[in-house]
């Protein structure tokens, strides 16, 4: 099975990740972080927080508003080139969106076909709704669909207007043949093409209206005395943008945008900040993405963790190196394999238009190499487009500089002053981005943290793609509770959703329930972490093995002995080790290894 769909279903049965409004059918590249995610993205952006900002005295937070106005979004070039290239389908009429999603169904398309046999990947059990629900993506894509583990090839009786007719097939009877796939649009079986347009740019901002009336009703009204005066569509559609145009905002597609817009505002209330000196954001982001894949790594709505860093012209160079380098650093520090973290530097005509350099961070998923965060030089374009748009001057003014030069022409009487002296007193920054996505990055590292052993501890590799083997094998075995294989979540012990989960021995013992309870209760107040007491009438060892699949790193296990000598059982998430510590010792343990 493959090591994305092991994942996937480890993150729905554990609780880090679900699918969005599953209940009522889902909602594409939409998804809910569960009680262990929320931690896991906690921990993960506290981090970030902790090395960005306060482990430097120049770099401060800041949290903007989500809501844009367009001249922000104008000025920053989004409202022009901030655009994907985008066609029709022959298959939906809709936008062709041949992503992977829902990726937590429990199925997943294995290849994308454009011809008319329509091959079905169902699942064992599915309901009737969530069954349709699944043909009508599947088949918007041209889907492969395996039932119980086998392939099934339908061919496509006929399509109607609104359906799809499957051909019976004899060698399947098990198959739902006699399936009529309500689709959207109309599809052209002679047709090898999926597409129907030429390409055409597609801005990826999502738009919305703050405004009491309903915008549809507007756009009515406006078209339809545009079209009673007889005007064109592109006299109409300008007209029906002026009428929408007072309330139209954005959801903003990046953080950064915030920081340049408030970097005046930050200066003046914190004049201690000197050239260089950095600005932090954590917050969501919104891309109406043509393509949303592998589950969390591309969606609509996502977060970011961005630092705008304002340097002094003459050090922008020095300052990008610096930054590529410590944000290498840092992904390898939490990263099991560091070695599945690369930089790639972008090429020359890769790079946009103000920017003078480039590099990727990028993680080797199951499915190839893919960007987890950008490291960009953006020389002044930002400040300078935002100084331009509103009169403000956003540049910096070396106040001892200035001060300095001033005092030597009192004391020498001669107002004398270089060109090159003014570049330095006063300039516009250039700002050197680091900018990680926060949902790419926990997907990241939990692909980074999964070892999957068999029954004699020997790492089983799972495949790379991220779609089951066509067999399904080892994806059945995984999801039983005979199952040998099991997973351990080697997670650094600072990302751990649960930092320690106390165990008592049997569940029914009041007086080791009691010692658990303080164990737990002091980790808790002293630590201020996470801690799971794990009371469940398991066997230890099955409470042991549910706790390294959610990456719990230390176990702590109370037996009868403890109510003798207050000693109890520590057990290493990674190596299995067990040793016998005192109580009053666990905590310098779990502190020690939470300061590694
Ligand atoms: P990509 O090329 O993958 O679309 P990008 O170059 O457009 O990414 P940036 O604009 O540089 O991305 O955004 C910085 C980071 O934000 C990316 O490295 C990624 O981690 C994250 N990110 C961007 N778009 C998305 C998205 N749609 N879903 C999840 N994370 C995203």
């Amino acid at each position: 099975m493959s090591a994305m769909r092991h994942l996937l279903d480890l993150c729905k049965r554990r609780g880090f990740l679900f699918q969005s409004a599953e209940i009522h059918g889902g909602l594409r590249g939409a998804y809910d972080y569960g009680p262990l995610g929320v931690e896991l993205k906690r921990n993960l952006s506290q981090e970030w927080w902790n090395a960005m900002v306060y482990q430097r005295s120049n770099v401060v937070g800041i949290d903007t508003a989500i809501i844009t106005p367009p001249a922000v979004l104008k000025t920053s070039g989004h409202v022009d080139q901030f655009t994907d290239e985008m066609v029709d389908s022959r298959l939906s009429k809709e936008r062709f969106r041949p992503d992977k999603a829902p990726e937590l169904k429990l199925i997943e398309p294995t290849a994308v076909t454009t011809s008319p046999v329509l091959p079905i990947t169902a699942p064992d059990k599915i309901t009737a709704k969530a069954w349709e629900h699944e043909i009508r993506t599947q088949f918007a894509k041209g889907a492969l669909i395996t039932r119980k583990g086998k392939e099934i090839q339908l061919q496509v009786e006929r399509m109607e207007k609104n359906k799809i007719i499957l051909k019976k097939d004899n060698n399947h009877p098990e198959a739902e043949t006699n399936l009529q796939i309500p689709y959207h649009g109309y599809v052209d079986p002679n047709s090898n093409s999926p597409f129907l347009t030429e390409s055409r740019p597609f801005n990826l901002m999502f738009k919305t209206y703050l405004d009491p009336i309903d915008p549809i009703d507007r756009v009515i009204s406006t078209a339809l005395t545009s079209e009673r005066a007889g005007q064109d569509k592109a006299t109409t559609r300008q007209e029906v943008d002026k009428t929408l145009y007072p309330s139209l905002t954005y959801l903003r597609p990046e953080t950064a945008q915030g920081v340049f817009i408030n970097y005046a505002t930050v200066q003046r209330s914190h004049p201690h900040l000197k050239v260089p000196f950095g600005i932090a954001q954590i917050g969501k982001s919104f891309r109406n993405e043509i393509r949303l894949e592998h589950a969390i790594f591309r969606t609509p709505e996502f977060e970011q963790m961005e630092l705008e860093y304002f340097v002094a012209p003459w050090e922008a160079g020095r300052e990008f190196e610096l930054w590529r380098q410590s944000r290498m650093d840092w992904w390898r520090y939490y990263a099991r394999n560091p070695a599945k973290v690369r930089e790639r530097a972008h090429a020359q005509d890769e790079l946009a238009h103000y920017s003078s350099g480039c590099v990727d961070v990028e993680y080797l998923f199951p499915w190839g190499w893919g960007e987890v965060e950008g490291i960009a030089n953006r020389g002044d374009f930002d400040l300078k487009k935002h100084s331009e748009a509103t009169g403000i001057k956003l540049q910096y003014t070396d106040a001892a500089l200035l001060q300095e030069r001033q005092q030597r022409e009192k004391s020498s009487g001669v107002k004398e002053v270089s060109k090159e002296d003014q570049d330095r007193e006063r300039f516009i920054p250039h700002v050197v981005e680091s900018s990680c996505g926060l949902n790419r990055a926990m997907l990241a590292f939990m692909l980074d943290a999964m070892e999957v052993v068999d029954d004699q501890g020997r790492v089983v590799e799972l495949e790379g793609g991220e779609t089951e083997d066509s067999k399904g094998n080892s994806a059945g075995k995984s999801k039983s509770s005979s199952s040998p294989l099991r997973t351990i979540m080697k997670l650094h012990p600072r990302l751990a959703p649960v930092k320690v989960a106390v165990l008592p021995l049997v569940s029914n013992n009041e007086d080791l329930m009691k010692v658990c309870q303080g164990i737990s209760q002091s980790l808790r107040q002293e630590l201020q972490v996470n801690v799971a007491l794990e009371s469940q009438s398991t066997t230890v060892g099955k409470r042991y093995y549910r706790m390294d699949e959610i990456g719990t790193p230390w176990c702590v296990t109370v037996d009868y002995e403890t109510l003798q000598d207050q000693s109890v059982t520590i057990r290493d998430r990674d190596t299995g080790s067990q040793r016998r510590v005192r109580i009053d010792e666990v905590l310098d343990i779990v502190q020690d290894g939470l300061r590694l």
